[in-house]
């Protein structure tokens, strides 16, 4: 099947979710429900062959994104995935991101900066991970760190930190008008699911890699964290780059949700096939005789 032959409207969803998950002014971080699936009309059962469909539709979009750029359109696509650990960001990278073609993505993720990223603005390692033109981006952690650990853990003092929220804004805006696409995704697992997922890390020798002592540390400080996120939020949700609240406990909806984000930013673009850049009548007869 052809992407273009699948149905543009999302199947299985009473609300568009780009316009039900976007976060908007007043909404209060301590009262995202992690365990709703907002939107979603369909179960469990019905995720697995959904989530198939669309990712071929993401897949679809994704390779015009791709062909354009080879004939000088210069958009691109820029996912920003933030979350608390387990939240589920390294599964929407691969499920959702995965289904994509790995010649046009690029991927980054953001643990605690190098000496010499240190020894930078904080913005310098974001500007050098940014997505060439035609491909989608996904930054895993991001430039939100440095108004989230960074203030949680006074890394820096509050004048410093307090003042990246307009900056940030500044440079996402200065993204957008040069083209890239930003779908910002604020990805909230609950307490008690994010102990059991850590729980789990313990319990699995396959998943010792992505345990790390120091998330018990971060655990301890949620409700400051909540905090950070909920201004965050109300902060850099802008009309041009806005915040979206993706409810985590269910990974198999978080999934969906982010496809379905995505498919909106690509569709968003406005994309067709490029015609081609050669006579295509001469070159069948070219062919012919060669
Ligand atoms: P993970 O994503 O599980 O590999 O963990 C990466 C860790 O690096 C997280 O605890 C982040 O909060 C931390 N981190 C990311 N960016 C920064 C930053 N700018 N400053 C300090 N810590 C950071
Ligand atoms: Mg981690």
């Amino acid at each position: 099947m052809s992407p273009e032959s699948i149905s543009e409207l999302p199947a299985l969803w009473s609300h568009e979710p780009h316009n039900h998950l976007r976060f908007e002014p007043g909404d209060k971080v301590s009262e995202i429900d992690a365990e709703a699936t907002p939107g979603f009309t369909g179960s469990k059962q019905d995720a697995p062959a959904l989530q198939a469909e669309r990712n071929e539709r993401f897949a679809g979009l994704q390779e015009m994104l791709y062909a354009n750029s080879r004939s000088g359109d210069h958009r691109s696509v820029l996912l920003v995935l933030q979350g608390m650990d387990t939240a589920g960001k390294g599964g929407i990278v691969k499920h959702v991101v995965g289904a994509g073609n790995p010649q046009g993505i690029q991927y980054r993720s953001f643990g605690k900066p190098t000496p010499e990223e240190l020894a930078h603005h904080y913005l310098w390692r974001i500007n050098k991970a940014l997505p060439a033109a035609g491909h989608i981006g996904v930054f895993d952690r991001s430039h939100y760190e440095d108004v989230l650990i960074v203030r949680v853990h006074n890394l820096v003092p509050p004048d410093v930190w307090g003042a990246r929220y307009d900056e940030i804004n500044a440079f996402e805006r200065e993204l957008v008008d040069t083209g890239t696409t930003i779908v910002k995704v604020a990805m909230f697992v609950s307490l008690e699911e994010q102990k059991k997922r850590l729980a789990e890390r313990l319990d699995r020798p396959d998943k010792y890699w992505k345990y790390n002592p120091a998330d018990i540390d971060e655990r301890l400080k949620w409700p400051l964290y909540q905090e950070a996120y909920q201004a965050m939020l109300d902060k850099t949700s802008t009309e041009y780059a806005p915040w979206y609240i993706v409810p985590c406990n269910r990974k198999w909806y978080s999934r969906l949700a982010v496809l379905e984000l995505m498919i909106e930013a690509l569709k968003g673009l406005d994309l067709q096939w490029p015609p081609a850049g050669f006579d295509v009548e001469a070159e069948k007869q070219r062919l012919k005789d060669a």
